[in-house]
């Protein structure tokens, strides 16, 4: 059977019947997916930053001003976190319906638009009223039922790669919430667990050939996020750029006010003055390849 897609193991009969909806019409068709005004999949390439967790309610604030005055459309943060582990401690624990309050505080003070996860059916509804765009994390992206849920309730979805998953069962979670009539979609490329990364220096593979893969198969827009796949903040920056140069068509950035200090993954999160320099960095290199970043 012929096979035009390079994702290899995406053949023409997945494209008709697998997934018809994701999948692209024509060379040139790409989708935007509009968010309170801004545009994915278009020139302008959207940034959401934030901490990992939506720690209390003046570290949120704090944070949410300085994302929005270097340049941030959304404020990205969780409530409800997938932890990996079950123990928790004074500081690394979830913070979620007060979490979402703080949310909703920090969307009210400063008009930025909110990215946060939801995890479990009971919530969706709760976070649905602060988020303007709900995640669905690295962990559920295959929790089909779930994805249905999710995609009913109608608002934009950022839908994370597992960090197993094939570009092929990605597009087959996508379309579950095509299939819901949800077209408010963006994929997120987070990390890869691959042999290699099981050692001190890094976590994840940041699957930066992905974007262009996933361009010639699916119009959805596709975003990156360097801080999950690098686990490692001196490297978020170099592959935020390569990102850009990839084609991503937004990124989503840890930054915290106190990242040493940060109750979860606090090797991965940039300061506020180190997010700025970034933003500086990578409005060049947006606008070198004909892109924007505000
Ligand atoms: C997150 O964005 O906070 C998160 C948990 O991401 P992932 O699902 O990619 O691990
Ligand atoms: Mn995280």
């Amino acid at each position: 059977m012929e096979n035009k897609f390079p994702g290899k193991d995406i053949s023409q009969e997945d494209i008709k019947t697998k997934f018809p909806l994701a999948a692209k019409k024509t060379k040139n068709h790409f989708s935007k997916v509009k968010v309170n005004g801004t545009i994915f999949g278009d020139k302008l390439i959207p940034i959401m930053a934030g901490p990992n967790m939506v720690e209390n309610e003046k570290m949120i604030i704090k944070t949410a001003i300085a994302v929005k005055k270097s340049g941030a459309q959304f404020l990205r943060g969780g409530a409800f976190k997938p932890l990996s582990f079950p123990y928790r401690g004074k500081k690394y624990t979830e913070t979620r319906e007060q979490g979402i309050k703080w949310l909703a505080k920090a969307k009210k003070e400063t008009g930025i638009g909110i990215v946060t996860e939801v995890m479990e059916e009971k919530y969706i509804d709760l976070i649905a009223e602060v988020a303007d765009i709900i995640q669905i994390g690295s962990r559920n992206m295959q929790n089909y039922p779930f994805l249905t849920m999710v995609a009913k309730i109608g608002k934009p979805i950022l839908l994370k790669r597992h960090y197993g998953a094939s570009l092929r069962d990605w597009l087959g979670a996508a379309e579950y919430i095509l299939y819901e009539g949800n077209k408010k979609l963006i994929l997120c490329e987070r990390g890869m667990s691959v042999p290699h990364t099981h050692r001190e220096t890094s976590r994840f593979l940041l699957d930066l050939q992905v974007i262009p893969a996933a361009k010639e198969v699916t119009h959805l827009p596709i975003i990156s996020d360097p801080s999950h796949a690098t686990f490692w903040r001196p490297w978020v920056s170099p592959m935020t750029t390569a990102s850009i140069g990839a084609g991503a068509d937004g990124i989503m950035l840890e930054v915290h006010p106190d990242p040493k200090n940060a109750a979860v993954d606090p090797l991965q999160p940039i300061s506020f003055k180190e997010f700025s320099k970034l933003m500086n960095v990578s409005r060049k290199v947006a606008s070198a390849i004909g892109r924007k970043i505000l």
